[in-house]
């Protein structure tokens, strides 16, 4: 090969940029929160949600189309559990909009769905995680990433994949 076509072909490869470590953090961040709402929702399959229907009655959603997992404790005041899969709910999109639309609403939903004893508990388990957590690591996002993947196999295996 002459050397302008060498240089022509390396011309055309795609240049890897280094990445920063701001920017690995970030994409493992992203990949685990991936891998982490797929857990939730393979775990649930349905919309979690109960509430009080007009006739005073308790009923869960069991919506199982359009399916988000739900942060508990919101991931970003709440970072030390925010991989933590007793942290997330499913609940389906419509639900899921009354967070923003109706924020009390939702948030006593919430409350009748878990229990206030669960979210005392996941609020324990923040602050001993939290004594010395400033921010994950890449081996942390490294680890976590694995423990994910590993779990979802789990999870599919029991309930079958989404
Ligand atoms: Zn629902």
């Amino acid at each position: 090969m002459a050397d302008d076509e060498k240089w022509a072909e390396w011309d055309r490869k795609p240049k890897s940029k280094k990445k920063t470590t701001k920017q690995i953090k970030k994409d493992l961040t992203a990949e685990c929160l991936r891998l982490w709402s797929l857990c939730i929702r393979t775990r649930d399959r349905k919309c979690q949600l109960e509430f009080m229907d007009d006739k005073g009655r308790i009923r869960s959603c069991s919506e199982d189309t359009y399916l988000q997992a739900h942060h508990l404790l919101g991931k970003r005041n709440h970072s030390a559990i925010m991989f933590d899969l007793d942290n997330g709910l499913t609940i389906c999109r419509n639900q899921h909009f009354l967070e923003k639309a109706n924020p009390a609403v939702f948030h006593n939903m919430i409350i009748r769905t878990e229990g206030i004893d669960k979210l005392d508990e996941l609020r324990r388990r923040e602050i001993n995680l939290k004594y010395g957590h400033n921010k994950f690591t890449i081996d942390d996002l490294l680890r976590i990433k694995a423990y994910l993947t590993a779990k979802l196999k789990q999870l599919q295996s029991d309930y079958g994949v989404l």
